[in-house]
């Protein structure tokens, strides 16, 4: 089988240089030599993430951090903010980790607005809120600073922030904006190999975790703050994908941090561009589109063209690019396009002309 070219959103296309750090031959995960490689991409990583706090390796995909999260830091109860796929899922986490858990939804292609959070949160019962920044499913782009600014009225409330899709696409200052966890996960925004996590934790989240009494061992937040003073990992980590993140980042620190949202915002645009100029309308509502991926509406909404995605993905695939048909209930009623990772104007606009080719090809 040849390789597909992926354009889904997530796992990303990974770069032969990636590849190729992630093959070093292995060392001792307690050896001086893992310690200098943690140790040394720290910096870039505390640069990254926009913290003076120590930048945590998990081997685990996301949802390790997004479950540790909730272990270490809801004691009340948590808030989970819904919005699509993911977002919806950390409702049923929560409970499943026996944690008193309320959803605030809002219908797929909407965003989580501040006064909604802010109505829930002046009740008083809750002490942690769940966020999906980048709602993958959906294409939308939560309003993340201003969701934040909340965290100063209640400054017990642990703000647990995923940005899976959105770190190093957009700008999201960890320290400045005060919420207390921001996690991301390798395959997606990094364009890594998928199976490492990477999180920030705020001081007050060590302080809460600490009186927790069951937050097991795997994501202990403590375990990992006490280890990485020691430029270590709890456990043994996925060594490849620390070889890896460090190759990235010196591609992320060469091309320049604004240099790399800038690029983002612009092949978004493209895309937004290449639906509309097919008639094609967007599933996010406007305003509120991601940077990283856009989510193609298909009949999902009124308004705008349909087509057999299905068919539509078919044929994209045999030109050698995989695509998503759109993510759980809005499957086949939207599909989605990533720009995440590497990608340039160059390759968006061979994926552009491929689909050009296989839409004519429908009608
Ligand atoms: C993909 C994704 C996840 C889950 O990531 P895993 O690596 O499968 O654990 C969580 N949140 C968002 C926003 C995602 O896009």
């Amino acid at each position: 089988m040849p390789h597909l070219k992926l354009h889904i959103p997530g796992p990303v296309e990974v770069s032969e240089k990636s590849f190729k750090a992630f093959c070093t031959p292995m060392i001792g995960h307690r050896s001086q030599e893992f310690k200098d490689l943690y140790g040394g991409i720290q910096p870039q990583l505390q640069e990254l993430f926009q913290t003076k706090q120590r930048v945590y390796l998990s081997t685990s995909s996301a949802w390790g951090i997004m479950e540790g999260a909730i272990r270490n830091l809801v004691q009340k109860k948590v808030l989970n903010c819904m919005c699509g796929a993911f977002s919806d899922k950390w409702l049923d986490v929560s409970k499943r980790c026996g944690k008193e858990a309320e959803g605030l939804s809002v219908d797929w292609g909407s965003p989580i607005l501040p006064e909604m959070i802010d109505e829930k949160l002046a009740t008083g019962q809750f002490d942690a809120l769940t966020l999906v920044h980048n709602e993958t499913s959906t294409g939308v782009m939560n309003p993340l600073s201003d969701i934040a600014s909340l965290k100063s009225k209640y400054p017990d409330v642990m703000f647990i922030v995923d940005t899976v899709t959105s770190f190093s696409v957009v700008d999201i200052p960890f320290d400045t904006l005060g919420i207390d966890v921001l996690l991301t996960g390798s395959q997606k925004a990094l364009a890594l190999p998928p199976g490492m996590g990477l999180f920030a934790v705020s001081q007050a989240a060590l302080d809460r975790s600490a009186a927790l009494k069951d937050r097991g061992y795997y994501f202990d937040f403590h375990e990992f703050q006490n280890n990485a003073e020691k430029d270590m990992t709890p456990s043994t980590p996925s060594i490849g994908h620390i070889y890896a993140l460090k190759s990235k980042l010196e591609d992320i620190f060469e091309e320049g941090i604004q240099n790399r949202f800038s690029r983002h915002a612009r092949l978004a645009q493209m895309t937004r561009d290449w639906a509309a100029s097919n008639d094609f309308s967007l599933f996010p509502e406007s305003g509120f589109e991601a940077q990283s991926l856009t989510c193609i509406n298909n009949g999902a909404k009124p308004g705008g063209r349909i087509i057999d995605v299905a068919t539509f993905q078919k044929l994209v695939r045999e030109q050698g690019i995989a695509i998503d048909g759109g993510y759980g209930k809005i499957k086949g009623t939207t599909f989605r396009l990533s720009n995440m990772g590497d990608e340039t104007e160059d390759t968006m606009n061979q994926l552009y002309a491929v689909l050009d080719r296989c839409l004519a090809k429908l009608c």
